[in-house]
């Protein structure tokens, strides 16, 4: 029989409830468990949040017929795996007409609104859509399970898109639902609200940071992220060939990666796991019984170990002073404000006398107005489709190894950091690296 002897938190991303058989697969493996999790924190399904953005898009632009094309296709999608699941004309697809009626209204009230607010309410509508899914399918699986509204559990200011959370308000709800509530909790991933009951969001692939802030509030013994990879590797296995998995990583090292742009777990998801030392285990749910990756305090093969991490789609600015002269700190402090303000990060930073150099992700329409902001302070260049590839601990024959026939645009290196900023071309779409 299965019990709760432990509190822990399941994550499981957009992958892992993508189709009717991944659903179906999900309710096997929770009812294979030893132990029952306390609570669920679920992403949208598939792709639906890229839907979303680009139905959002759409409204925008006023281009109505692109608009139904994306609210039918997202529709299509959901109502396909109810039907799949519990037949046709089942309640559940009344629920999810309900939502997404919901998101139409949203969309017409919310078009001259500011950019970010719609987003939020249009966007975040993909994790209430899959999680109205699940638990009517855990329910009728035979896995009792409570649906609850993160707007009502994550509370945060109304920086919208890029929410902080209110740790007090929020520990308090969850807390206190968990007080009155033996069930298997079930929760969006990514979303949560302004105490006035506003939608925000925690940013893009946020869902892992809400399963580390409901862990914390539940004071788990341990968080489980679902993945479609076993663990944690030293480099995303799609892109290295000879990546290797990761045993152990302390929360420092997994941190210092997931910042760089490793991809598999969100950096915002370490502090809240950290502060209360609960373990983060990443685990495939395509194989439950492999080994899996555990992030904790303790350093381990994770912290020694080469990585490479990889970013895409990145843009090279330089700024020098108009007048001969040379970098001051008032030039840089302008610059840094300039990328605070379209919520983008240095990802490389360096400088020389008469040059200062950034490089940050390519944020579509977020360009055009840091180049304008730019040009107020210096003279400005800007360079695109290149990448940036980062290389923790990197061993002696490694770095000669990348160097080998590539030509770096910009370099970076400390004892524990290198970093090449190459021309996209010259990264290959699957790269194996000697010495790796
Ligand atoms: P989720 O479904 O929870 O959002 P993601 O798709 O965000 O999961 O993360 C899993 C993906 O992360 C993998 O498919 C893998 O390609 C990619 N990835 C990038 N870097 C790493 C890494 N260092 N270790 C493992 N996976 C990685
Ligand atoms: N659904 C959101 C996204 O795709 C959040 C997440 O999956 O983590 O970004
Ligand atoms: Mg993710």
């Amino acid at each position: 029989m299965t019990q709760v002897a432990r509190c822990r938190v399941y994550k499981f991303g957009g992958a892992s409830i993508q189709d009717a058989d991944a659903i179906r697969r999900l309710s096997a493996l929770l009812a294979d468990e030893r132990e029952r999790p306390r609570a669920l924190v679920v992403s949208a399904m598939g792709k639906t949040t890229n839907a979303l953005e680009a139905l959002l898009a759409a409204a925008r632009r006023d281009d109505q017929a692109d608009y139904r094309r994306w609210l039918a296709a997202i529709r299509d999608d959901h109502l396909a795996v109810a039907e799949d699941l519990f037949g046709p004309d089942s309640p559940v697809a009344d629920a999810l007409e309900q939502r997404l009626a919901e998101l139409d209204a949203a969309h017409a009230a919310y078009r001259e609104a500011p950019y970010p607010f719609h987003y939020d309410q249009t966007v975040g509508m993909g994790e209430l859509l899959s999680t109205t899914l699940l638990s009517a399918w855990l329910n009728a699986s035979g896995i009792p399970t409570r649906w609850c509204d993160a707007r009502s559990l994550i509370i945060t200011d109304d920086r919208h898109q890029a929410a902080e959370i209110d740790w007090a308000a929020t520990h308090e709800r969850i807390a206190s639902l968990a007080a009155e509530c033996d069930e298997l909790l079930l929760t969006q991933g990514f979303i949560g609200a302004t105490p006035g009951g506003a939608m925000t969001t925690l940013g893009r692939e946020g869902s892992d940071f809400s399963a580390a802030i409901l862990a914390e509030a539940l004071g788990a013994e341990a968080l489980t992220v679902w993945k479609d990879v076993p663990g944690l590797f030293n480099a995303d296995p799609r892109r290295f060939p000879n990546a290797r998995q990761i045993r152990q990583i302390s929360y420092a090292e997994a941190l210092e990666q997931t910042w760089h742009g490793a991809k598999v777990i969100h950096p915002r998801t370490l502090a809240p796991l950290q502060r209360a030392g609960i373990p983060l285990t990443v685990r495939s749910f395509l194989e439950p019984e492999a080994p899996p990756s555990t992030i904790g305090p303790a350093p381990g093969d994770g912290d020694r170990r080469p990585a490479l991490i990889l970013r895409d789609d990145q843009v090279l600015l330089e700024v020098s002073p108009r007048e001969a002269g040379f970098i001051e700190a008032g030039l840089m402090a302008e610059a840094l404000a300039a990328l605070a303000e379209q919520g983008l990060n240095a990802n490389l930073l360096e400088m020389e006398a008469q040059r200062l150099r950034l490089v940050v992700d390519h944020k579509g329409e977020r360009l055009a107005p840091l180049l304008a902001r730019l040009g107020a302070c210096g003279a400005v260049t800007h360079r695109e489709g290149l990448s940036l590839l980062t290389v923790r601990h990197p061993g002696e024959a490694l770095m000669p190894a990348l160097d080998a026939g590539r030509r770096a645009l910009v370099e970076r290196s400390t004892p524990a950091t290198a970093q090449r900023l190459y021309p996209a071309a010259e990264c290959p779409e699957r790269w194996t690296i000697p010495g790796f």
